[in-house]
């Protein structure tokens, strides 16, 4: 099999996510994957690519990893699936237990689901649901933050509030309430992270004190907006933002659907805050990369508000055909014994300090407006004017260029608009790290050429 052949194939066949398909056409073809390893993807004829986006901010150690794989073999050969409605098994049950141990201090239940925007489907469900129970359905509305995404289920399309993603289907949607995003990348000049995260949440106070009593909760994704552009905020937010929930009664649910499992540095980006949310969606990095899984953890005293006898029906009747798939399970407990194992937070911290280092010299670059990073993630904003960080127009598509050029040399680099951004597999070397950054800084310079 040649590249070729199995590109033509596909495209006659298979309609990829989140693409023009036209686009394959012209300039920006398929790329056709045979095998993975560690960090490497490889097409049929050899050609190697790092994958620094972790196949879309999913893989933690690496394709084809040999303690998941046997994990998986394991798990095969013991039971690959049964109806978690009425019947449980082991890993469902290792796994509770273990997510309710590494999470912060409070939430003790978990609920299953089998991709992040079902997942946080559930949390929303949940909350308007417990507020019900409690007598109070005038509770309905959502809080967002502006340049927010949690998915495009209908649900959690609605909740997000990234334009490209919503504006079509916004006829189909629920309308929330926004709040304006405490996105650093705003804030006035020589003013710092906190002094502004804590001037945008002014706002979302006055919101809360106005319309508590028609608000179930408010979403975020704590510390990056990552499909908004790798938008970074400072943790102090979310401190105020958990002591103003508890003042007006209204749950906070956290999606670290992407941020959980390390990107930020810490295991859950929650803990640079010191808070437990009343929700928790997670999924992409719970399985490392490798199947389709997602969890909500909640509270007792949420759980306490469904806990009743079966005719008052004030049970979660929310279910999904793959709900606590036991090799997904498997998955998740073998990603964890390697956090633990491997000490890889610690580690890891090496390797953050090694991508700040490595694009350092970009930020005297006329056309790089700002270089963020939380941990293991590192955005460098690509915009036309420096002094006043006017974006390049989007029709332009000159992220497009850095990835086409990284795939020149061996690198899976696919900006957001105008971001390059790494977020590695943590299994990457220093000097896979430094080659990223030098191919970044080439395609950058292609990609800001009239
Ligand atoms: C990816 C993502 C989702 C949606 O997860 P899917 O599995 O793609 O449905 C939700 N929230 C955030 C923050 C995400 O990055």
């Amino acid at each position: 099999m040649r590249n070729a052949d199995l590109v033509t194939r596909g495209l006659k066949s298979v309609w990829h996510p989140c693409t023009q398909m036209k686009d394959h056409e012209g300039a920006v073809p398929l790329v056709p994957i045979k095998r993975g390893e560690g960090v490497w993807l490889e097409d049929f004829e050899g050609n190697r690519f790092i994958d620094a986006v972790s196949s879309w901010w999913v893989n933690l150690f690496g394709h084809a990893n040999p303690r998941i794989n046997a994990a998986i073999q394991k798990q095969i050969g013991e039971l690959e699936h049964v109806i978690l409605a009425g019947f449980t098994h082991e890993p469902v049950v290792n796994l509770s237990e273990r997510l309710i141990e590494v999470t912060p201090p409070g939430l003790n239940k978990v609920f299953y689901a089998d991709n992040g925007s079902s997942a946080i489907e559930a949390a929303l469900k949940m909350s308007f649901h417990y507020w019900k129970n409690h007598g109070k359905p005038g509770k309905k509305n959502f809080v967002n933050l502006s340049n927010s995404y949690h998915g495009e289920t209908l649900g959690a399309l609605a909740l997000g509030d990234v334009s490209l993603y919503k504006d079509t289907y916004q006829p189909l949607l629920m309308e929330v309430l926004t709040a304006p995003s405490p996105d650093a990348f705003n804030k006035e000049p020589g003013e710092t992270d906190e002094a502004y995260a804590l001037r945008q949440f002014e706002a979302m106070d006055k919101l809360l004190a106005e319309k508590h009593d028609e608000i179930c909760a408010v979403v975020v994704e704590p510390l990056i907006q990552c499909a908004g552009g790798m938008r970074m905020h400072h943790p102090i937010y979310h401190t105020k933002l958990r002591e103003a929930c508890d003042r007006y009664g209204v749950h906070l649910i956290a999606d670290e659907i992407a941020v959980g499992f390390g990107r930020t540095g810490t295991l859950f980006a929650c803990e640079q805050s010191g808070i437990t949310p009343d929700f928790m969606c997670l999924s992409k990095g719970l399985t490392a990369g490798y199947l389709p899984l997602s969890v909500v953890l909640t509270t007792d005293d949420v759980y306490n508000a469904f806990y009743d006898d079966y005719e008052t029906l004030k049970a979660f009747l929310h279910s999904h055909s793959y709900t606590g798939n036991p090799i997904g399970c498997a998955v998740a407990l073998a990603t964890l014994d390697i956090f633990r194992d491997d000490n890889v937070i610690e580690s890891n911290r090496g390797l953050s300090t090694c991508m700040a280092e490595s694009v350092a010299h970009l930020a005297d670059h006329p056309n790089v407006g700002d270089i963020r990073q939380h941990g293991m993630t590192l955005a460098v904003e690509m915009v036309k004017d420096k002094a006043s960080k006017t974006p390049f127009p989007w029709q332009e598509r000159r992220g497009i260029r850095v990835y086409q050029h990284a795939l020149t040399r061996q690198a899976l680099l696919r900006p957001l608009g105008n971001v390059v951004y790494f977020m590695p597999p943590y299994v990457i070397t220093e000097e896979q790290i430094r080659h990223l950054a030098q191919v970044a800084t080439e395609g950058i310079e292609i990609a800001v050429r009239d």
